[in-house]
């Protein structure tokens, strides 16, 4: 007997989520985190994309926006690249997001996992990693000496310098920019004047603009959501390795400041202080055995925004397939399409970060023009959309067997308007369950007849839409459409069609 189905190294945002989404598939996480509390250190400062969605068709969405400084998530401006991406034209937006700062996210996602009964060990640090055919053992420190636990599988959640990672030998090849990004806010100091239009005048130097400054030595930018704050952020090429978890210094700021811009800037008290450096890395392989690697463990991406998302959907792409596999119906195969899957979602990610690295970076006339020319394309709504729904992550569509026979296999499942024999519904609500879906959209008793034989682990619908895309829907658990029925498609193609996507996706039926 292990002491967990599934550990799980590190209680970060990543880790908090495979919690959840075990607990709710049915099999037991231990949730190891070396800190003994969460820290209060700024990091993202909410959730974008296409997490949201997913959150939304959990029926989880409402305790995020709760503790949000926002009610609904927004759209609007984004930056991207060094300029703004601006969605507030469009009535239907591709790219959401919801202000949520990563140690508030933190403590809904713990409480949560807690609620679903994870058994989370703070103060527990991961220094050794052994695996063989039936277990995985890892060696913790913990409050009360070296202990010892076993699991069936481990995922590898602890961070950028995963020592997991390096534990299990799997490599993350990739760059390090030399370019360190600050970013902060403090009150205004004496000495400065905030002036009408946003600039603000520092006593002994002048007037500095508001918004973005370009120097020789990099890039500064003033702004302020609040009259009594001052919004900082500089950017600059630096070969030196920060460690992420120390955090900056008002001093720190002061100094890049003063190499950007020139200026011996007065800063007042801070209430957020960040600084970041942009890496692009991913590793090899997502699975060694019974080591998984998710989140920031997993990939680095060298733009803002971007990394958080994609660790959480690692987590709920994972979670059902482990637990497939931990609970015995799991089909051959199924926990090797985590790494190929996300690695694909990856590569999405990594196009439009690493785009914007080449657009930011560099001074000189050419580097102007780029950005300009990129600013009027994204003044059509056609390119505009494709951009959004990169940057949101809505755009990725899994390689499924099938994928020729219908455009929405592969793609996460469109939210249909339904009515059903118990009034109406949504395919969002029929997915708060986790679980996989049967969606039979045009009465065909001959699908649903066949699907009844995966019934203890697929739940079955009928319902009519006005708008109907398919005859019927096949739902894996992280809302991505494993098969779909085309419309009037005959049962001799559907039903043997519809077998064959059950059994490989969702293993041999049971009795
Ligand atoms: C300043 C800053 C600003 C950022 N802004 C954004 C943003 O705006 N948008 C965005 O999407 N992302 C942003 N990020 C990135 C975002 O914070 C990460 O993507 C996110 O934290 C990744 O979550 P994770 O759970 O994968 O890893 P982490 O949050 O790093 O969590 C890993 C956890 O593992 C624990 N751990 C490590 N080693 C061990 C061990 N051996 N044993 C047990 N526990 C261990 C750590 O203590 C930690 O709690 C920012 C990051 C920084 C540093």
């Amino acid at each position: 007997m292990t002491d967990a189905d599934v550990i799980i190294v590190g209680a970060g945002p990543t880790g908090l989520m495979l919690a959840c989404e075990l607990c709710r598939a049915g099999v037991r996480p231990l949730a190891l985190e070396r800190l003994p509390e969460i820290r209060d250190i700024p990091k993202a400062g909410g959730l974008s994309g296409q997490i949201l969605e997913l959150l939304r068709y959990r029926g989880e969405l409402e305790r995020f926006e709760a503790a949000s400084t926002a009610r609904r998530p927004a759209s609007g401006r984004f930056p991207w690249g060094g300029m703004h991406v601006d969605f507030t034209q469009l009535e239907d937006p591709p790219m959401e997001a919801l202000p949520l700062p990563q140690p508030q996210l933190e403590r809904v996602l713990e409480d949560f996992a807690r609620e679903l009964g994870a058994d989370i060990r703070r103060g527990h640090e991961v220094v050794g990693l052994k695996q063989d055919d039936a277990a995985v053992t890892a060696d913790v420190r913990g409050p009360d000496g070296p202990d010892r636990v076993t699991g069936q599988y481990l995922v590898g959640c602890d961070g950028a310098s995963s020592r997991v990672r390096d534990l299990a030998g799997i490599p993350f090849p990739g760059i390090t920019y030399p370019e360190v990004q600050r970013l902060a806010q403090v009150t205004v100091p004496e000495g400065v004047t905030v002036l009408e239009n946003g600039d603000i005048d520092v006593a002994g130097h002048g007037r500095i603009s508001f918004g973005f400054t370009r120097t020789e030595r990099g890039e500064f930018a003033l702004g302020s959501t609040n009259p009594g704050l001052m919004g900082l952020y500089t950017s600059e090429e630096e070969a030196v390795a920060y460690d992420d978890d120390e955090p900056m210094t008002v001093t720190e700021l002061g100094d890049s400041i003063r190499r950007v811009l020139g200026v011996d800037l007065p800063l007042g008290e801070p209430t957020r202080l960040t600084r970041f450096t942009f890496h692009a890395r991913e590793v090899e392989r997502y699975r060694d055995g019974r080591i998984l690697m998710a989140g920031d463990a997993a990939h680095l991406f060298p733009a803002p925004g971007v990394a958080l998302g994609a660790g959480l959907l690692d987590s709920v792409n994972l979670g059902w397939k482990l637990a497939a596999d931990i609970q015995g119906w799991a089909p051959p195969g199924l926990l090797a399409t985590y790494h190929d899957e996300r690695r694909l979602a990856a590569a999405r990610n990594m196009l439009h970060a690493q785009a914007q690295v080449a657009i930011r970076r560099g001074h000189d006339p050419a580097a102007v023009a780029l950005r300009d020319l990129f600013q009027e394309l994204l003044a059509d709504e056609q390119p505009l959309r494709r951009l959004g729904g990169l940057m949101a992550g809505s755009e990725v569509r899994y390689p499924f067997p099938g994928h020729d026979h219908h455009a929405l296999i592969g793609t996460f499942a469109p939210d249909l308007a339904l009515r059903t024999n118990r009034g109406a519904t949504s395919v969002a609500e029929l997915m708060h369950k986790a679980r996989p879906v049967l969606l039979d959209l045009a009465d065909r008793p001959d699908l649903r007849e066949i699907a009844r034989d995966w019934q203890d682990r697929v739940d079955i619908y009928a319902a009519s839409a006005d708008h109907r895309p398919a005859d019927a829907l096949l739902i894996r658990p992280d809302v991505h459409v494993a098969w779909a029925a085309t419309i009037d498609e005959p049962t001799d193609t559907a039903a043997p069609a519809l077998r064959d996507a059950l059994s490989g996706w969702f293993g041999t039926p049971a009795g």
